[in-house]
């Protein structure tokens, strides 16, 4: 239906969280513009002097511009309380430090409670009038009784208005009244189907040791495998204090317990005892709700759920839905119509929805092939560095992300072998065949490397091969699965050399990109052992790039250990 925003229209907000706040500072100076006088009230059931809204306090880019250029409010200085420069991301048993390559706006955390204090404030001040008590009840009435007017009950009496809009955050017991009533209508309210169950908590630290141990840097977790239920979690810093939290659809209390005692997350904050700790429960919508407005009523930030299901923006979604929602009633008044255009506008909020589904899902359900495998093609692909940078920030929107992975030739590469690997991870892998390697062999094995290394290095393959077959074919073995050559280990036996008593040498170990994370390396390492043990030999030595962390990692998992030799080097 079409109703015309009336002169002295009463507008009832309930909640002066960032969307409510918002909203009515957006109406009221859209109201000024075109010379109307609207009466906007706020309930808000807190005070933000002393209760605040759980959050971590993270703003991300581009909420600044949107605060300055569109709702024309300028955060004073004193409510920064520290700029975010970069993510470290763990995830697959990797990690990665991400920092923005200056593309993006500022990121930087506030203290929640001053930033809803400031934005209500800035409402106040432009003349909407507060009411300090909760809503409890909303009475809608047909046109023809009462002029369709809507009533609202809080704990201290009841107003009449003509439009109500809900920016109540996730507050059970108003999220079942707007469902009650509008269940008669054509088209009721039902609230997000998914949400996140999310546990914060809080620690002091002073200057130093947030210098020393945290920085300017959120620490990211993707599905920590020791605590299968968290899907995501953070250490971020604040001004004296540094934030934990925690999330996923099941996660409790003892989750919390679990991550703080992790020996890396520990290195990041001051000694503490748990019993001194408090643990705050959240929640964050991860889907959609549905049919968020009709006559005479419409909602705004999490009440709709058109947050992003990963890395939500929860506070940008807020305040843009707040905007977006008064100018509806200014340019087409309180009716379904005027909001079925409120929800065109927030269009690009809902199509990335399930572009963002599709990311969490990988990363939930694929972590280790997934987030690990990024992570380390992130180390030398920019544009998945990139990517991931912008995944984890929420600085770019995930349709984007998805595109910039599939368009440019070298991530496609990439990409195209990842999904061809998760496909096969699908269907019923053959048996890994390990076998003597063989000159017929060298050109499979070039075609690994090239997929390792981005080049053919065809001569240099054929050249060492040859001469490994030569001297150790024992210790030169190829794996297969299906007739398919897809890893090799080159080996041989050598006495004296550095003079290291005899023993096995690992020399060059490698895989096919599109086969890794499937046990391979590992089944060729076993053979090459059993082989070096039926020869006698007690030790196998291997050499590592120092900063290849990765491969160290590897080799450790294998059973190897810091050697005794160290590399030295003089320039010529
Ligand atoms: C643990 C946690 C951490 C988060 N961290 C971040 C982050 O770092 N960055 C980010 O962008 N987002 C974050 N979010 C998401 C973000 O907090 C929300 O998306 C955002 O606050 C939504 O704003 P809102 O105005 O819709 O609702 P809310 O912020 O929930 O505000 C709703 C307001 O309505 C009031 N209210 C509720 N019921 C009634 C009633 N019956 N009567 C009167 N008043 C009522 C409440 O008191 C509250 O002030 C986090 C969420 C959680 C749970």
């Amino acid at each position: 239906m079409k109703i015309p925003l009336r002169d002295n229209a009463v507008i009832a907000v309930i909640g002066g969280g960032p969307s409510g706040a918002a909203f009515a500072i957006r109406l009221l100076r859209k109201a000024t513009e075109i010379g109307k006088k609207i009466d906007v009230i706020i309930f808000e059931g807190k005070d933000f002097k002393i209760h605040y809204n759980q959050c971590v306090g993270v703003l991300s880019p581009p909420l600044m511009d949107i605060l300055e250029k569109e709702l024309l409010v300028e955060l004073p200085p004193s409510l920064y309380k520290r700029s975010i420069h970069g993510y470290r991301l763990h995830g697959g048993n990797k990690e990665v430090l991400l920092f923005d390559r200056g593309t993006s706006g500022m990121t930087i955390t506030v203290r929640r409670v001053e930033f809803d204090r400031f934005l209500l404030d800035t409402a106040l001040n432009l003349g909407a009038r507060l009411i300090r008590s909760r809503v409890i009840n909303i009475e809608f009435f047909q046109p023809e009784e009462k002029n369709g007017e809507v009533r609202i009950y809080s704990e201290s009496g009841y107003t009449k208005a003509d439009c109500v809009v809900g920016a109540f955050g996730l507050d059970s017991t108003l999220l079942s009244v707007l469902e009650n009533v509008t269940k008669k209508s054509k088209k009721p309210y039902k609230r997000p189907k998914k949400m996140l169950k999310t546990f914060i908590t809080k620690f002091h630290a002073d200057p130093v040791f947030l210098r020393k141990y945290v920085g300017n840097i959120i620490y990211a977790y993707l599905k920590p495998p020791e605590i299968p239920r968290i899907e995501f979690a953070a250490i971020s810093p604040k001004g004296d204090h540094i934030i934990i939290n925690i999330a996923g659809e099941k996660v409790t209390s003892l989750d919390m317990d679990m991550f703080l005692s992790l020996k890396d997350v520990k290195e990041h904050l001051p000694s503490f005892n748990p019993s001194d700790l408090s643990y705050f429960e959240g929640r964050f919508p991860t889907s959609p709700s549905k049919n968020p407005y009709g006559d005479r009523y419409v909602c705004v930030g999490d009440v709709t759920g058109w947050m992003r299901p990963f890395k939500g923006k929860g506070i940008n979604v807020a305040i843009t839905t707040g905007m977006r929602a008064a100018d509806a009633i200014i340019e087409g008044g309180i009716g379904n119509d005027s909001f079925s255009k409120y929800e065109e506008s927030c269009k690009e909020l809902l199509d990335d929805y399930i572009y963002g589904a599709f990311v969490r899902f990988l990363c939930i359900k694929a972590s280790r092939l997934f987030v690990g495998r990024m992570i380390q093609m992130s180390l030398i692909n920019p544009i998945i560095y990139d990517a991931l940078f912008d995944s984890v920030s929420g600085h770019r929107p995930y349709k984007e992300i998805i595109k910039s992975l599939i368009k440019p030739e070298l991530a496609s590469k990439e990409i195209i072998s990842f999904i061809k690997k998760l496909l096969r991870g699908k269907r019923k892998m053959g048996e890994i065949k390990i076998r003597n390697l063989a000159r017929h062999d060298i050109e499979a094995i070039v075609k690994i490397d090239e997929k390792i290394t981005g080049r053919p290095h065809e001569a240099y393959w054929t050249g060492k091969i040859s001469k490994y077959l030569a001297s150790e074919p024992g210790a030169c073995l190829a794996a297969e699965i299906e007739g398919k050559v897809v890893g090799f280990v080159l080996g041989d036996i050598r006495g004296w050399e550095y003079a290291v008593p005899t023993c096995g040498w690992l020399d060059v170990i490698g895989v096919d990109v599109e086969y890794q994370g499937m046990g391979i390396g590992k089944k060729l390492i076993e053979a090459l052992f059993s082989f070096f043990k039926k020869s006698g030999i007690e030790n196998v030595v291997t050499m590592v790039n120092w900063n290849e962390a990765d491969l160290i990692d590897y080799f450790r998992s294998q059973g190897f250990e810091r050697g005794e030799y160290i590399n030295m080097i003089k320039k010529l």
